[in-house]
């Protein structure tokens, strides 16, 4: 499983937060297993001492991992002074007052700490249950830590209660091939979460791509097109209106040549968040294409929307202490009718509008003339 996540990370085609981390601490997980397997081949200072160190360090990187995920780090000089203490106390149980008993309280108890820790970290994380909580990753990684921290603590639990006889690691006996198998299982279901955290977040992330316009991070016209259709047809069964402002820098080309294109790119980002700000957050600001703008204001009627539109107008050209030059912009605003056939038509309509405002001199917003009612044409009474 640490060769299969090693290629994972290398064929990802986006960087993963923390994905290295997990390979490094699925590899910890190998070397430990294959260090405590060696036991009768290698010195107990190998096997107990590193092997155990490896295995506890694993869960530390694991636990590392995920909090590089999300954009965290784990406190490591607290971690790795723990995992210093228990290794030094693991080697006195080895050499000192040997006891495997007591080998196994200490470190299945402290993996199951970690173990608890880590999924209550996941699971406590605000984006885990935002954008990444659609994902399936973390509910399968907190599931596998969950038992494994089960196992590890039964385990301790176990060694503690009941004297071990000469029960050792690698003992045949049921109860030490019970304990063995289940953690083999949930250490490499626990990769396989992992994979999946990592395989969600590249797909959240290209999903979030192929919204988005690159420049200014508003909406792009796939997105804008979906809102528009997803509003089209929740008014056409609740009659429920809304509104679209079609927003255009004035005289945009003076400021490129004037200042520039990435002085000119500066003004449509500035734009583009003064907007945002000037919206409620559920409405929709995508860029239309080159310096246009779409605002889908969702559940609003027309005075409404004027009062935002008005709001637009005067407040979104504000520079504040940046260095952009100063701009004006000119709007369209239409409202949705059943009259609307299409959401080309209301687009139109509200284009026509801005349209209207750059005739009528820019730096001002118009509203959209009502669109013709559409249908067979009116019956002739009388015959002519
Ligand atoms: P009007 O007031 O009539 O809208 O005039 P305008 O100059 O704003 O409109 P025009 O359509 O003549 O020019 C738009 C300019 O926007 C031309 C184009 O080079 C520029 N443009 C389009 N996309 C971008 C962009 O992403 N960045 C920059 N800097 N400029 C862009
Ligand atoms: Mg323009
Ligand atoms: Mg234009």
């Amino acid at each position: 499983m640490a060769v299969v996540l090693s290629l994972l990370a290398r064929a990802t085609p986006l960087p993963v937060p923390g994905l290295r981390a997990w390979v490094g601490g699925a590899w910890l997980v190998f070397v430990a297993l294959l260090l405590l397997g060696l036991r009768d081949w290698i010195p107990p200072i190998a096997s107990i001492t590193l092997g155990n160190g490896a295995l506890v360090l694993a869960y530390i990187v694991w636990l590392a991992g995920s909090a590089w995920h999300f954009g965290q780090r784990i406190d490591f000089r607290f971690w790795l002074a723990i995992w210093a203490v228990v290794l030094a106390v693991v080697t006195w149980f080895a050499y000192g007052a040997p006891s495997f008993r007591a080998r196994v309280v200490i470190v299945a108890g402290l993996c199951a700490y970690i173990g608890i820790y880590h999924a209550y970290f996941l699971l406590r994380h605000p984006r885990a249950t935002s954008r990444f909580g659609k994902s399936i990753g973390i509910t399968l990684t907190t599931s596998w830590l969950g038992l494994l921290a089960a196992v590890y603590g039964l385990r301790a639990l176990h060694a503690s209660i009941l004297p071990q006889g000469n029960s050792g690691l690698l003992t045949q006996d049921a109860i030490q091939i019970i304990y063995t198998s289940c953690f083999t299982i949930c250490n490499l279901m626990l990769v396989i979460g992992f994979a999946t955290m990592a395989s969600d977040y590249v797909r959240a992330l290209i999903e979030e791509r192929s919204i988005r316009d690159p420049l200014t991070g508003a909406f792009n016209r796939l997105a804008l097109r979906e809102s528009l259709e997803r509003e089209h047809s929740h008014s056409l069964r609740s009659q429920q209106k809304f509104c679209v402002v079609m927003v255009d820098v004035d005289h945009f080309k003076k400021i490129n040549d004037e200042h520039g294109h990435l002085v000119g790119d500066r003004v449509l980002v500035h734009l583009c968040e003064r907007m945002q700000t000037l919206v409620r957050s559920r409405d929709v600001v995508a860029r239309f294409g080159g310096e246009e703008f779409v605002i889908v204001m969702l559940d609003t009627s027309l005075p409404e929307a004027l009062q935002a539109a008005r709001r637009i107008l005067s407040e979104a050209t504000h520079l504040g202490d940046t260095s952009l030059p100063s701009f004006t912009i000119s709007l369209g605003l239409a409202e949705w009718s059943v009259e609307d056939g299409s959401i080309d038509a209301l687009v139109s309509r509200a284009d026509a509008a801005l349209y209207a405002a750059k005739v009528k001199g820019r730096n001002r917003l118009e509203i959209a003339e009502n669109p013709v009612p559409s249908g067979p044409p009116p019956v002739a009474l009388t015959p002519t």
